[in-house]
């Protein structure tokens, strides 16, 4: 089955339009659905547009929020209140046209596991939002590896297996083909078409940049670190360790053969030094017991199975 999930805040004027779009081209499809919207807790009409849809379609289901929790949380209360085995996530604003879903189910026919939305002729303002996507998805797939155009495209077709066990956080639904990656996804991309905002504002602004700065370097650390974390900070902690040596060697060599001064800046340099790599060292250490309760009190495997023929695993 196909999980349609919208997350939808103060949208409606958009609704009436979006949703018979969204009708016509799922029951195009011919194939079972279910179309979830999750109210982030509107405080506009959006919610009485909802209900009305809930109430003349049996397909259509509603989740509202009990306070506005963002795109990525509404994201994800639709993925746990969903039962499809594809999901494609969608804005609610008209920018995405439910038009292109066919293209991305040919995607996951084909056998991918994530089709992502590649908005080529993008209609948004170029300075606050083109400019600073283009740079972001330039050094995302540097970065990572993961070669595609547009990441910050909402508009993306999941398979379930691969993102069930991962728990949205903060605004890390933009990141969610990295994470999916992760977990070994096959990833591909179709180009789709792209829309004006013609009603209602945008939900974020500049300060996205900075978000989303700090969300990758959090992605980078999770893929690299999730199950050791002490060489993260070990390894960093050690080389603050060498520098605090290698100072407070010149400090002594200076004293002992040139008659310099012990107290000196430089010896308070060389302590910081001591002082900072003990420290990351000791969080290093922290952070390795707490992964150890994480994994084990959630049950989660440090490892992912892609397939096996009838092996359950032994708890
Ligand atoms: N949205 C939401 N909760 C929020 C902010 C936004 O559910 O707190 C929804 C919004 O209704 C829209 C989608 O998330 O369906 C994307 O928001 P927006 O169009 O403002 O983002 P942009 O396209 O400008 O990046
Ligand atoms: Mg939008």
């Amino acid at each position: 089955m196909l999980s349609i999930i919208i997350p939808v805040y103060n949208e409606a004027e958009n609704l009436r339009l979006l949703h018979h779009k969204l009708i016509q081209a799922l029951d195009n499809l011919g194939r079972e659905y279910e179309l979830i919207y999750v109210d982030d807790s509107s405080t506009d009409d959006s919610n009485k547009f909802l209900q009305e849809f809930e109430a003349s379609n049996s397909k259509v289901k509603v989740i509202r929020l009990a306070r506005n929790f963002g795109q990525t949380l509404a994201i994800q209360a639709g993925i746990d209140y969903s039962h499809g085995d594809i999901f494609i996530l969608m804005d609610a604003d008209l920018q995405n046209d439910p038009g292109d879903i066919p293209k991305l189910l040919q995607k996951i026919d084909e056998g991918y596991d994530v089709v992502s939305g590649w908005r080529k002729q993008r209609r948004d303002p170029l300075f606050s939002k083109k400019l600073p996507s283009f740079i972001g998805n330039k050094l995302i797939s540097f970065l990572f590896g993961v070669r595609i155009h547009d990441l910050g495209c909402t508009l993306k077709a999941y398979r379930r297996n691969i993102i069930a066990n991962i728990r949205l956080y903060g605004e890390m639904h933009r990141l969610l083909p990295l994470y999916a990656a992760m977990n070994g996804a096959s990833i591909t991309e179709v180009e789709v078409s792209h829309n004006p905002r013609l009603t209602g504002k945008t939900h974020y602004g500049w300060e996205r940049i900075f978000k989303v700065s700090l969300d990758l370097i959090t992605v980078r650390f999770f893929e690299k670190y999730s199950t050791k974390p002490i060489y993260f900070f070990g390894s960093v902690g050690v080389g603050m360790l060498m520098l605090g040596a290698m100072v407070g060697i010149a400090v002594i060599i200076r004293t002992v053969f040139f008659q310099g001064a012990w107290i000196s800046p430089l010896l308070f340099i060389s302590l910081m030094f001591f002082a900072m790599g003990v420290q990351l060292i000791l969080m290093g250490l922290l952070a390795e017991i707490i992964i150890r309760i994480y994994y084990q009190s959630q049950k989660t495997q440090t490892y992912l199975i892609k397939e096996t023929k009838n092996n359950k695993i032994n708890h």
